[in-house]
């Protein structure tokens, strides 16, 4: 059974995405397009297309073309926008990198997309520098730093030429996702599945121009960079952009910026439904708060929104679907644990993990969805690609979700070898070559295991190849990737269950956890 969706298709007009965020320019050049929560720093819309326009001159005569990839690793704010829709003018394909990554993680992103360029900020220029040893990579800074061009010269006023993008064909961003299983590998992006997402999302969520939208989810990430910011600029409202989430900065922030909107992490949700600050700021501005990425239970969805005073809906999404596939409709009550309704466009079918045939309502098996706004594939990985979208254009999710009759999709568990912690990938795979290389480990696998704050964490599961304590495992995984990451529990077993094909069977080790039947 194939379950479509109850909005009409949406109309996608065939610009660019900076064109198509910067409509506001024309109708409201005053009004305010970016704050920057940090400092305090308005930028109004005419002010930001004259920067991004700049910005993509700027980058021309730096020696960017059509097709070249500015890698940006900073935390959120206006400059990274300027960046990012700067580069994308100039026909360049931007890929964000979370800025606590080690060089050891950096360094494979940059060399699978040969990034050229690379945006930064002062306190990452050493990682960055190791990261991008022996490349020629034009590196930039915001602010300023011993040997690299500070981005405000890069602003340059000129002419820039029409015609660098085919919205159809060409990329525009290039985020990093590990899908179904493997290595984080680069997920190709069009400026046309953007701006169809986009639209998408904006028919579901009528964002007004009114609205002010906080940006704490990180612009690597399509959370914040495609639901917040790109509906938001998209319908002329607000962005209030935070370098990271502190609670008492977030909740000061929605206060002084009277903040309508935000979209963000089960974890927020959390602290938004318990943490003692939540009580000292006045957060009666907020007209809705949005979770997604990560599996959010009905019960702290409802007992944040009855502390809020606002409704708390979901969304669900994929990297490989720009961002969003299913969203909660804001204009009728929400339906607690249901991460939305199929965006206009996307088809999706329920199918049995080990059949393949087609389920029914109520029936929870593995999720397949179909649309305008998936991904062209997986960059140089076309055996990745084939496995993940098949010959029928469906993208295999490796979620386990069933749909109601009135049409809401809820996602029961994850089929996938995915750890989500705080809303972000960790690939168990990564996790396990970086294990593997510690002289003691003879054999690793790495699985989620729940965790109140995160929602997940990951747990290696490591056979020794000699006597090794827990605390130098967890220490050599500290020093080799980001802080969410971390591994924090080991299990010592004799060997790592595989399959007949040699694949780690995930999932038996995770329901010998459950079950306490893993050594500590
Ligand atoms: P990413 O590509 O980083 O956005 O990760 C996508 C994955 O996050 C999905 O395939 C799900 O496993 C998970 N996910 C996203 N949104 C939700 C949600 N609302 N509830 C449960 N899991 C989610």
């Amino acid at each position: 059974m194939i379950v479509t969706s109850r909005w009409p298709a949406v109309r996608v007009p065939d610009v660019p995405l900076p064109d198509h965020l910067l409509r506001a320019a024309d109708e409201r050049p005053d009004a305010p397009a970016v704050i920057d929560a940090a400092t305090g720093r308005t930028v109004t819309y005419a002010q930001l297309r004259r920067d991004v326009r700049r910005c993509a001159v700027g980058l021309r005569r730096r020696g960017m073309r059509p097709g070249d990839v500015l890698a940006i690793v900073a935390p959120n704010s206006p400059e990274w926008l300027v960046a990012c829709l700067g580069a994308m003018s100039a026909g360049g394909i931007v890929s964000g990198i979370n800025p606590l990554y080690t060089a050891e993680e950096i360094a494979p992103q940059l060399r699978d997309n040969g990034a050229r360029f690379l945006l930064t900020i002062p306190p990452f220029l050493p990682v960055v520098r190791a990261a991008a040893a022996g490349a020629d990579i034009d590196v930039m800074v915001l602010g300023e730093a011993e040997g690299a061009t500070p981005f405000a010269e890069v602003l340059t006023d000129g002419e820039l030429p029409g015609g660098l993008v085919d919205p159809a064909t060409d990329l525009a961003l290039l985020p990093y996702s590990s899908g179904t299983t493997g290595l984080p590998k680069g997920v190709m992006l069009t400026h046309r599945a953007m701006v169809t997402n986009i639209e998408q999302m904006r028919a579901v969520m009528a964002p007004r121009p009114d609205d002010r939208a906080m940006a704490v989810a990180p612009f690597f990430h399509a959370v914040g960079l495609v639901v917040v910011a790109g509906v938001t600029l998209r319908a002329g409202g607000t962005i209030v952009t935070l370098p990271r989430f502190e609670v008492d900065a977030y909740l000061a922030a929605i206060e002084e910026h009277r903040v309508t909107v935000s979209v963000v992490v089960p974890p927020i949700i959390l602290a938004m439904a318990r943490h003692p600050a939540v009580a000292r700021h006045d957060l009666s501005s907020l007209r809705l708060l949005g979770s997604g990425a990560a599996p959010l239970a009905a019960e702290l969805q409802q007992e944040c929104a009855a502390r809020v005073g606002c409704p708390v809906g979901q969304g669900y999404g994929m990297t490989e679907a720009v961002a969003a596939i299913a969203l909660f409709d804001a204009s009728v009550p929400v339906v607690p644990g249901a991460v939305g309704e199929l965006l206009p466009g996307v088809e999706a079918r329920i199918v049995d993990v080990m059949t393949g045939a087609d389920l029914g309502t109520g029936e929870t098996g593995e999720l397949l969805v179909r649309g305008p706004n998936l991904m062209r594939g997986y960059l140089g990985n076309p055996e990745a690609t084939a496995a993940t979208i098949d010959a029928e254009g469906w993208l295999h999710t490796g979620d386990l979700a069933r749909f109601d009759a009135g049409g809401n999709l809820f996602v029961d568990d994850r089929l996938k070898e995915l750890v989500k912690v705080k809303g972000l990938q960790v690939a168990p795979a990564e996790l396990e070559a970086v294990l593997r290389a510690h002289p003691a480990v003879a054999d690793a696998a790495v699985i989620p295991v729940p965790d109140e704050r995160a929602g997940e964490r990951p747990k290696a599961v490591v056979v020794a190849a000699g006597p090794v304590a827990t605390a130098e495992i967890v220490a050599f995984v500290a020093d080799r990737v980001a802080p969410h990451k971390r591994i924090t529990e080991v299990a010592f077993v004799d060997a790592i269950p595989v399959s007949p094909s040699g694949k780690i069977l995930r999932r038996l080790l995770v329901a010998q956890d459950r079950a306490g039947a893993l050594p500590a």
